[in-house]
């Protein structure tokens, strides 16, 4: 097998042989060759329906004819000029328009920068030095948001990574989602917090959806304390509908974080918010940050293809949706109740119920996962290789893939 020779190398020379750890599928990963429409194809010959797509970014497939079009376009004009361009403007007017809550945005190159920068914003915005995050919750992988997961919300501060030091994560405390009271109880000990940070439907760990009422009571319980709401739409942003969760549950934060399909595939975050807070940003205002390849030419033309194809495609978010509710509706009865999913993210919990929180998902049968995850591979479905990960559909995706998918769902389970 190539993929095992190539990993046997790679290991050789970039730590644990992968750029990102997820990447590390035991025992070797396999390696991509080309990819088109819903489809990997991978350098040992076999091709695979794709269900991770990029871990979410791919919205409307690999190689999409229109954005495809738009990257070259954009490539023939030079890729990196250090200068403001018109594309900037063009994908502002439409993220600003796209949102009720974004008056003004940014543009950075990936979603951990964006929640760093959101979180630094906050800080300068309110004066104050705390966080509170969602206990499993991610935001990318910068110092203040790599915290353990403990045991409900009295806990912060503990590291989840060598290097990151104590008294970055001392102020960073955490809260189970769906927790309101807990929520409630941190705000009231604390007058000292900027921020509050959280994905407004979990797709790190899920998805695992807000229950009736949380994001509304979230964003009242800020308010009322001077908190800023952070929604991290780096997922949900795009792949919900246009608008993201935020449209979808009608809750208006403070400032939100983009990325993934925002940048149509390629390297993107922004972060956005109301004018008042955005005007502090360097260098109107004095909350530094910066980048060399900030708004680049490409990633703009990329994301500015595939939300203008949204844009024009609006039902295909109601055919996604369709198309994973087949997927739930064919599994065998016993796995029924634990599917998750909502519009085009979905993932099988091997547990018996939806998981509400962190701690309930990582009661799920991890091993199970496993061997289920490798079934899947065998009959030609790629699906992120973590019971923990969101699974995806593009608008690339057929009815005969899901055909497929489902029959291999049933065999596999
Ligand atoms: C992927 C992700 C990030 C990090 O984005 P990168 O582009 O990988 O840095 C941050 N927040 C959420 C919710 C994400 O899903």
């Amino acid at each position: 097998m190539k993929s095992s020779e190539l990993f046997d190398t790679a290991k050789t020379l970039i730590p644990g042989g992968v750029s990102s750890p997820v990447r590390a599928i035991k025992p070797y990963p396999f390696y991509t060759k080309n990819a088109k429409g819903s489809r990997i194809y991978t350098e040992d010959g076999a091709e695979l329906i794709d269900c991770c797509l990029g871990y979410g970014p791919l919205i409307l497939g690999h190689c999409n004819p229109v954005v495809k079009a738009a990257i070259e376009e954009a490539a023939a004009a030079g890729w990196l000029f250090g200068t403001p361009t018109e594309k900037e403007i063009e994908l502002a007017k439409i993220i600003t328009g796209d949102h009720p809550s974004i008056d003004m945005c940014r543009f950075v190159s990936s979603g951990s920068e964006a929640t760093m920068a959101a979180i630094r914003l906050a800080r300068g915005y309110t004066g104050k030095k705390d966080i509170i995050k969602i206990e499993g919750g991610f935001h990318g992988a910068h110092d203040g948001v790599l915290i353990q997961a403990g045991s409900g919300a009295t806990t912060t501060g503990v590291p989840d990574s060598a290097g990151v030091i104590p008294e970055i994560v001392s102020h960073t405390a955490q809260v189970p989602y769906n927790d309101i009271e807990g929520l409630e109880g941190l705000i009231s000990k604390n007058n000292d917090i900027a921020a509050f940070i959280l994905e407004p439907v979990m797709g790190n760990i899920g998805p695992i959806l807000p229950e009736k009422d949380y994001l509304t009571e979230v964003r009242k319980i800020t308010a009322e304390n001077d908190v800023l709401l952070i929604l991290d739409e780096v997922i949900c942003g795009y792949r919900l509908g246009i608008g993201g969760a935020q449209v979808m549950y009608g809750v208006k934060p403070d400032i939100t974080t983009l990325g993934k399909i925002a940048g149509g595939g390629l390297p993107m975050g922004i972060f956005g918010g109301r004018r008042d807070i955005m005007e502090l940003v360097s260098p109107a205002g004095p909350v530094y940050q910066a980048g060399t390849f900030s708004g680049n030419p490409l990633s703009l033309s990329a994301g500015i293809a595939t939300l203008k194809h949204i844009h024009e495609n609006r039902d295909l978010y109601g055919r996604l949706d369709g198309l994973t509710k087949i997927i739930h509706e064919s599994l065998p009865a016993g796995y029924r109740d634990s599917f998750v999913r909502l519009g085009s993210m979905f993932k099988l919990f091997f547990r018996e119920s939806p998981p509400r929180n962190y701690i309930e998902a990582k009661q799920s049968d991890t091993e199970k996962f496993g061997r289920f995850w490798t079934g899947m591979l065998k009959e030609g479905i790629f699906i992120p290789p973590a019971q923990f990960e969101t699974n995806f559909l593009s608008s690339a995706h057929t009815g005969e893939d899901i055909e497929k998918i489902s029959e291999a769902y049933n065999r596999c389970l």
